[in-house]
């Protein structure tokens, strides 16, 4: 196996949104570097990008690519829809038409034929 295999391994192992884990709450398992879409409280940084570091009492805290970080509700950390080979992640970040929730699809809805438009809790 080269040097880049294994790389690439790690990236794998890295979650996505799936039917029973769509927030960063949801994951047994807290990966340091899990990347992650924030919702949170600070409008500034909303909707952006980031990796998972490490807990900070009750707060998840990750890391903004500008190399800022800032705590986190694990409940406001959503995950990937999908990640690449190359480790890129993608999200796709849908807000619930019935409660105005925001939450990430999996990648078995984003490729569905129908796109789920209620969050899980409204249409489990
Ligand atoms: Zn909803």
């Amino acid at each position: 196996m080269s040097n880049e295999d294994s790389s690439n391994a790690e990236f794998l192992q890295f979650d996505c949104a799936r039917d029973s884990q769509r927030t960063l709450k949801d994951l047994l398992k807290k990966q340091l570097g899990q990347p992650v879409c924030v919702i949170g409280h600070n409008d500034d940084r909303k909707g952006q990008e980031a990796v998972f570091q490490n807990f900070n009492v009750r707060l998840a805290v990750v890391k903004f690519p500008d190399g800022k970080t800032l705590g986190y509700d694990p409940l406001e950390l959503l995950l990937p829809c999908e990640i690449h080979e190359d480790g890129t992640a993608y999200f796709e970040i849908r807000q619930c038409r019935m409660c105005d929730q925001t939450f990430p699809l999996t990648s078995d809805e984003f490729w569905a034929d129908v796109e789920r438009v209620e969050c899980p809790e409204c249409a489990p």
